[in-house]
């Protein structure tokens, strides 16, 4: 049978490359990306400066397309949560967080996620498989279409469902085509790669951009967050601490994100607080304090609100740059940790049960 390849799992080098070896010149390769990523045009016969029988060849072999949109969700906040599926049927979600002078985009790298954090719905569907590049890039084009024609992504956020570093090379790949500066066109800099603390693929994420780093800590010691983040019994915190602090790169003006999500007697003492404070010292970095978003799956809730000022003023006095989190689009589960569609619940189900 013969298998369609994908334009959107490959870089403009990588597709100038593939089109070289198949005798054709390497520019079409910048025309055709240009029409999927500038001018957002998937459909062949509307590539107006590419000769017809070329785009009849192109089309035979080549696909455009990787995920539809399936079901939009729309918060009272402006936050629009999409579910897209695959053609195999995996669903993922992504969210868009409209502010005033940005539109960030928050998306997933794999469908479900083996790292089963306590607090995260994604986690407890477990795993079925890691998205392409294609799946990944296709999530910003799927999502730019719900814009208005003047509106753009500006920032693009890898904290949706699954574990990025996990999934290196299709992500490495999806961000050499947002940073494109003749396709995306984004800045590194509007790049943020969550990692639940993988860390040796760290330097190697930090290698292909200068993208921001934000990493899941969640709990101030290993023995909570051995539960909280399971990962964390394979790269303890001080591994990961130590390795942090020692990257390239990592300055006031490029600090490393830390997630804190706080859960009620869980991680929000003012022990916690003086512990994390101790923990971070003197490495460049910003807290953002989230206080949990309750789903089913989960056996805690956000600590009482007074319990979250206390923690955020002990950590803030303690020097380090705190932001507290407002919750965006609680109301359609699009918020921290919630992302975990129905049909994404089935997909998993049918990739792990047998037969
Ligand atoms: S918090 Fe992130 S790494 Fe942990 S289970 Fe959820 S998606 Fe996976």
């Amino acid at each position: 049978m013969h298998r369609q390849q994908h334009l959107k799992n490959h870089s403009r080098e990588a597709l100038r490359e593939r089109f070289r070896a198949d005798g054709l010149p390497a520019y079409r390769a910048d025309q055709v990306l240009r029409w999927l990523y500038v001018q957002a045009v998937e459909d062949w016969s509307a590539m107006s400066d590419l000769p017809l029988a070329l785009r009849e060849q192109l089309a035979a072999d080549w696909q455009t397309r990787a995920l539809d949109c399936v079901h939009v969700a729309r918060s009272q906040d402006g936050t629009c949560k999409a579910t897209l599926r695959a053609h195999d049927g995996a669903v993922v979600e992504a969210v868009l967080i409209p502010e005033e002078r940005r539109q960030t985009l928050c998306i997933s790298s794999q469908v479900g996620c083996p790292l089963a954090c306590s607090f995260c719905a994604t986690g407890a569907l477990g795993f079925a498989r890691n998205l392409t590049t294609a799946e990944i890039v296709d999530q910003v084009c799927r999502m730019q279409e719900l814009l208005d024609p003047d509106e753009r992504i500006t920032n693009v956020v890898f904290m949706g469902m699954g574990e990025p570093l996990l999934n290196l090379p299709a992500v490495a790949e999806a961000i050499r085509i947002l940073t494109d500066p003749k396709l995306f066109a984004l800045a590194p800099r509007r790049i943020t790669v969550s990692t639940a603390g993988v860390v040796s693929r760290i330097e190697a994420l930090l290698d292909i951009a200068p993208v921001h780093l934000a990493v899941s800590l969640h709990a101030p010691t290993d023995a909570v967050r051995d539960v909280l983040v399971p990962l964390n019994r394979r790269f303890p915190l001080a591994d990961l601490i130590a390795t942090l602090r020692e990257l390239d790169g990592v300055s006031p003006r490029r600090p490393v994100f830390f997630e804190y999500t706080l859960i009620d007697g869980v991680n929000d003492s003012e022990r916690d607080a003086e512990r994390l404070v101790a923990l971070l010292r003197g490495l460049p970095c910003k807290l953002n304090v989230i206080p949990m978003n309750p789903h089913p799956d989960a056996p805690h809730g956000p600590p009482p609100s007074a319990v979250v000022d206390r923690f955020t003023a002990r950590v803030h006095a303690g020097g380090l740059r705190v932001t507290l989190r407002r919750n965006r689009g609680t109301d359609i589960d699009a918020a921290c940790g919630q992302l975990a569609a129905r049909e994404a619940a089935a997909a998993v189900d049918r990739a792990v049960s047998p037969g």
